[in-house]
């Protein structure tokens, strides 16, 4: 008989074999591809044109793992489509290394076998009412919000809700934004239902994500705690999807396959007819307007865990005083943390910059330092002694001649968190600090210094936007944001949101444990909206003036965009390409068709970059029209086409 046969790679069809077995819908076999072997599985339909001209191959073998679910297969093919990317790489994120794992002992499995123990943790009036309003309706698809202030318990209404689908012997999947946050996370899981669960991020070892992967695969596996990739397990039974922090924006994948995980998982659920929960404390703008359509059923958790209440904000007039030329920090600042170090409150000063300057200039030449691959300023890290690009990686050492004679002699511009760690052991010589930042904080001795940081046996912080993802430090209870007004700068379409997410997941690091908090803004803009916003107590004021806004202006979530990055190595061929490809596809895309414009950051890794952006009524037409005429274009081997479905970024 004849089957099609998806294979992991770049192609957007199965390939027809021949075959004596009886294969169906879903089988994992081995078929030769080219001169070599290769996993795929047996599609839902042929190839669309009848390619004569190959001689149609046998497959080799079938393997023994049990079939990849219909529903999956069709959650893959509209993935496809709704990405723009080729189905037998929707299958490539499903597969583990474009392979299936076969047989592995029973006794592998042991160590994520299920045995929930009894646990003395007894939900709260609210925490019930939350859970009941989130089960209703369980049985099939549908999506339910819980909203709830940072610290109000809402993961143990989740838990509890998890806790009856496994019950019911149905698989569940936890999504988490960041890898960082599964340590604290899996602590809180074991205590609660007393067992480990199975953990998948990019991290882990090859030989766990084989046992996870066929663990799920056979349905000895009945929950798994993972990043964005984990949606694509082969789930047999799975009866419950949960995305934490479903606002966080690192659920979009930005590189090679872009996907955002959020609504993947919402897509997810509904092909698999299954009930998806979204946790938040803020919800996304996307997420906010589908409760005010109905579409979404909604429930509050208000009340902090053992009441403790939500910081006070504060403002400092950085106006007001004169600040010393290398000085971020006022007299009036120094006097609040004095006051809260007094009480043992840990103390954070917050800036959302990593090492010590990110401007580095010679007084005599003037040349500053850039990056030679990417049109962006080089940070100096002073401890690593160093110039680095933050987005290509490039390394330089701060030694430099001038172009007349001798060295240069270079001026420190801003501050990052090296610096203002520099100086707040001035002002604090007495105190433990440290720096809380993706330089510091990813290494193996993270975990010790995670310790110290919860027993307070280290009283200042320093740190950028890591922080404010989900940690828990009970002694908490003084935050400083260095200098609020940076956050205002850029223009995105989301930095309102953006910054209101941040400031309101920083706000909620402090005064968890039911002493009084306060979160002190030092800036030089009074009135900015962006103060008003994040110092409001109700987040959904600001959801709602956003909506309109973007309402009034055609934005997400209001229209669909798509994104297409146009990059190549030669500035007049890219900006010649563009044009023509925006007149090839103008008129046959349903949308329309702005730009090419010169991206944000114009070159990176060598590469310049022009931004085209389509914009449109969201229907998978767009999507469909647009795959169309990238087809038939044809660019220079040289030039690189990237498309972005619902993009976040816009560098
Ligand atoms: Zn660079
Ligand atoms: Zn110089």
């Amino acid at each position: 008989m004849k089957v099609p046969i998806l294979i992991p790679n770049i192609f957007n069809h199965p390939f027809t074999y021949d075959s004596d077995l009886k294969l169906k819908e879903g089988d994992y076999v081995i078929v030769p591809f080219g001169k070599s072997k290769i996993t795929g599985v047996v599609w839902n339909e042929f190839e669309k044109k009848n390619n004569k001209n190959f001689t149609v191959k046998k497959v080799l073998r079938k393997l023994a793992i049990p079939s990849l679910k219909k529903n999956t297969i069709k959650f893959l093919n509209w993935f496809s489509e709704y990405n723009m990317i080729p189905k037998g790489m929707a299958l490539k994120l499903l597969l583990l290394s474009s392979n299936a794992v076969e047989k592995i002992s029973s006794e592998a499995y042991e160590q994520f076998k299920i045995d929930i123990k009894q646990n003395k943790i007894e939900l709260s009036k609210d925490q019930k009412k939350c859970l009941k309003k989130m089960n209703v309706s369980n049985q099939k698809f549908r999506v339910h919000v819980l909203q709830g202030t940072t610290g109000s318990g809402k993961t143990m209404v989740y838990f509890e809700a998890l806790k009856e689908i496994i019950n019911e012997g149905f698989q569940g999947l936890i999504l988490l934004p960041e890898i960082g946050l599964t340590g604290q996370f899996q602590n809180k899981f074991i205590e609660f239902f007393g067992f480990k669960p199975a953990v998948w991020h990019s991290g882990i070892t090859k030989k766990n994500k084989e046992i996870i992967w066929s663990g799920i695969a056979n349905d000895t596996i009945k929950v798994v705690i993972g990043a964005r990739s984990s949606l694509f397990l082969p789930f047999k039974k799975l009866g419950l999807i949960i995305v934490d922090e479903e606002h966080d924006q690192s659920y979009k994948q930005d590189e090679g396959v872009t996907y955002h995980a959020r609504d993947m998982a919402i897509s997810r659920a509904s092909f698999e007819d299954i009930p998806v929960n979204l946790i938040t404390a803020v919800p996304s703008i996307e997420t906010y307007d589908n409760v005010k359509k109905g579409k979404y059923s909604l429930s509050k958790l208000d009340q902090r865990y053992l009441n403790a209440s939500l910081p006070n904000y504060e403002i400092i007039n950085l106006n007001n005083t004169k600040l010393g030329s290398q000085s971020w920090i006022p007299k009036e600042t120094i006097e609040k943390v004095k006051f809260h170090l007094e009480k043992n409150d840990q103390v954070l000063f917050f800036l959302n910059r990593r090492g010590f300057s990110p401007y580095v200039l010679c007084k005599k030449c003037f040349n500053s330092y850039s990056c030679p691959n990417c049109s962006i300023n080089l940070v100096y890290h002073k401890k690593k002694q160093n110039l680095l690009c933050h987005y290509c990686g490039h390394k330089a050492l701060l030694n430099r001649d001038c172009s007349k004679e001798g060295k240069c002699n270079f001026i420190f511009s801003g501050p990052g968190v090296e610096r203002i760690s520099e100086e707040v052991k001035k002002i604090f010589p007495t105190k433990q600090t440290t720096i809380f930042s993706s330089d510091t904080m990813n290494k193996k001795s993270s975990s010790k210094t995670l310790e110290k940081i919860i027993n307070n046996e280290i009283q200042i912080l320093i740190g950028t936007q890591l922080i404010s993802k989900g940690f828990h430090f009970p002694n908490l209870n003084c935050i400083v944001v260095v200098d609020i007004d940076l956050s205002s700068q850029g223009h995105d379409l989301r930095g309102a949101e953006k910054n209101l997410q941040l400031y309101h997941q920083l706000s909620g690091r402090a005064g968890r444990t039911g002493k009084p908090a306060t979160v002190y803004f030092q800036t030089y803009n009074l009135d900015t909206k962006m103060i008003t916003d994040i110092t409001n107590k109700d987040p959904d004021i600001f959801l709602q003036k956003e909506l309109e806004i973007r309402r009034e202006n055609n934005l997400p979530p209001f229209q669909r965009f798509i994104a297409i990055i146009i990059t190549g190595s030669n500035e007049t061929e890219l900006e010649k390409e563009a044009y023509k490809f925006k007149s090839f596809i103008e008129g046959t895309v349903e949308g329309r068709v702005l730009g090419p414009v010169n991206a944000p950051i114009f070159r990176l890794k060598r590469m310049f970059r022009v931004r085209l952006l389509i914009r449109g009524r969201k229907s998978l037409k767009m999507q469909t029209s647009l795959a169309n005429a990238v087809a038939k274009f044809k660019f220079p081997a040289r030039i690189k086409l990237t498309v972005d479905v619902d993009p976040i970024n816009f560098n």
